[in-house]
């Protein structure tokens, strides 16, 4: 549609950020749009209306994009954050990078058996969603979805994650 369109004219590419070789691709301009920003959350959650319990967002972008789409479905929200930033024990899923591991935690506020939508704002290689299924199934939740907003096809994420929807492809 005009108004996707539009929407994905507001993401920035950024080269050489965070390091060289890399084209980040920045979605603050996106953000900052109340009709951009309405356009992506209702084509996010599109797919899934009415299949899920709560919104599972990752960390930081994804958490943007999870709270608007928790309000407009009418669900609450899990974060799943990065090591060391919860108050309680935490389930815990390490994963591998590039370059070492990074690691990601969530309370247990997800009753067993609860439908749960994994939203984050870009799928890379796809490692961060792998885990983050791995956290949700670890606290008794069962992933119904996954929503991302731009997925990097060259990366290959789609190939481990499985079956995500994409709002946009680069
Ligand atoms: P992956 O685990 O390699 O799929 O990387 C995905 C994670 O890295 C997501 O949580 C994204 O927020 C972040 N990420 C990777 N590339 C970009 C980018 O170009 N723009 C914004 N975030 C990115």
């Amino acid at each position: 549609s005009e108004a996707l369109t539009r929407a994905e004219s507001l993401i920035r590419t950024i080269p050489d950020y965070p390091e060289p070789g890399v084209m980040f691709r920045d979605i603050t301009p996106l953000l900052a749009d109340a009709s951009a920003l309405r356009t992506v959350i209702h084509a996010m959650i599109a797919p899934f209306e009415g299949s899920f319990d709560v919104v599972a967002g990752v960390e930081a972008r994804g958490f943007l994009l999870a709270g608007a789409v928790a309000m407009e479905a009418g669900v609450g929200l899990v974060p799943v954050r990065k090591a060391g930033k919860l108050p309680l024990p935490a389930a815990s899923v390490t994963y591998a990078l590039e370059y070492g591991t990074a690691t990601i935690e969530a309370h247990d506020d997800i009753a067993d058996g609860t439908r749960v939508l994994l939203v984050d704002d870009v799928l890379a290689t796809g490692g961060t969603l792998v885990a983050a299924h791995e956290l949700v199934a670890a606290l008794g939740g069962v992933v119904v979805g996954t929503a991302v907003l731009m997925e990097l096809a060259a990366l290959g994420g789609r190939e481990i994650v499985g079956d995500v929807h994409t709002v946009f492809t680069a």
